[in-house]
């Protein structure tokens, strides 16, 4: 059994002192949230931060509440949570169903929506679902702070744009426009406990139920050192109507948009065949998940 290496455990009481020890300690810092890959992480060795910053005290973090135009969720929101959110499911009902897929439920008692985004894994669960709907993150420092679209976040396997000083603080959902819908699929080899061999995260948007379509995201996850969209898929559904054919044409594209690797949990054909099964699936789910809620609304 691989022993922790030695550190300082820091509980600031606000985000003020979090921000000043972040500013402080720069890169021999670490924020530890749910600690379920950090920890993880320290035990083999990977890292050795000679101070651990936890958030368990800063209590803005742990919101998910309605805006005017959208939901913003605390960073430390834990991910069974956002399984149970009835504001999800009834909005983003993609990241809520990611969200119940991800681990089992000793993990999402503990993993935080903001780890599993900055710890930037090629196959987490929540990013591609956040993706597809154009979620944003606010990054603070004591310096100030920003926003940045999930889009621009990830650099690659473990790589981010947040510098050392800052903290993730929360993750903007924009509302998304009338008569859209959406969906996550992920294959794993079990049912629990599994990351993605690969994943599919669908969000469309069209013009009125049974109609065209105006927006739409196809984000694959798990084929790339980081998520990617299905660009030339995504191209061709825009202003079509989603018929079967169509959208069995776009499965097809998406399966060529992908260079997914072979490894131990599956080949790159097999991963690939997987990518065109799913966008099927999701899109298909997506649509549908527009035209039923149109028809809740009329009754
Ligand atoms: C048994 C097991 C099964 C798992 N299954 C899955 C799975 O199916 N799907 C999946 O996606 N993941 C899975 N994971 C990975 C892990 O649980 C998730 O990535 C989790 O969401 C990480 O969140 P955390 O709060 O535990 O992060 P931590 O481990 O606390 O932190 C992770 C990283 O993020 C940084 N960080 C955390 N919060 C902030 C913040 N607010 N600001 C700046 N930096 C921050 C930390 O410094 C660290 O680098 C699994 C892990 C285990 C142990």
């Amino acid at each position: 059994m691989l022993l922790l290496p030695k550190f300082d455990y820091l509980e600031p009481e606000n985000m003020r002192s979090a921000l000043e020890l972040m500013a402080s300690l720069k890169s021999n810092a670490k924020i530890i949230a749910g600690g379920t890959d950090i920890i993880v992480n320290m035990k083999k060795g990977i890292i050795s931060p000679k101070h651990l910053v936890s958030l368990v005290k800063v209590k803005e973090l742990f919101g998910l509440e309605q805006r005017k135009k959208g939901i913003v969720i605390g960073s430390h929101v834990i991910v069974s949570e956002l399984a149970e959110s009835n504001l999800l499911w009834k909005n983003y009902s993609l990241i809520a169903k990611a969200a119940s897929v991800l681990g089992s439920p000793l993990v999402r008692n503990r993993a935080t929506i903001g780890g599993n985004i900055v710890t930037a894994r090629p196959a987490a669960d929540l990013p591609p679902a956040l993706m597809a709907v154009g979620a944003k993150v606010e990054l603070k420092s004591k310096k100030g702070r920003r926003e940045v679209a999930l889009d621009e976040f990830f650099l690659g396997p473990g790589k981010t744009v947040i510098r050392p000083d800052e903290i993730l603080t929360k993750i903007i959902l924009n509302e998304l426009p009338p008569f859209s819908g959406g969906d996550y699929i992920k294959l794993g080899h079990r049912k629990a406990l599994e990351i993605a061999i690969v994943a599919v995260a669908s969000r469309v948007t069209l013009d009125k139920p049974q109609g065209i379509i105006k927006n739409v995201r196809i984000m694959l996850s798990a084929v790339a050192p980081q998520v990617i969209h299905a660009v030339s898929a995504e191209k061709i559904l825009m202003n079509e109507k989603p018929t079967d054919k169509l959208i069995e044409r776009a499965a097809t594209l998406a399966m060529q948009d992908c260079r997914p690797i072979s490894d131990i949990r599956g080949g790159a054909e097999y991963r690939k065949e997987i990518v065109k099964v799913l966008t099927k699936r999701t899109l298909a789910n997506a649509v549908k998940e527009v035209n039923r809620k149109k028809v809740k609304s009329e009754r």
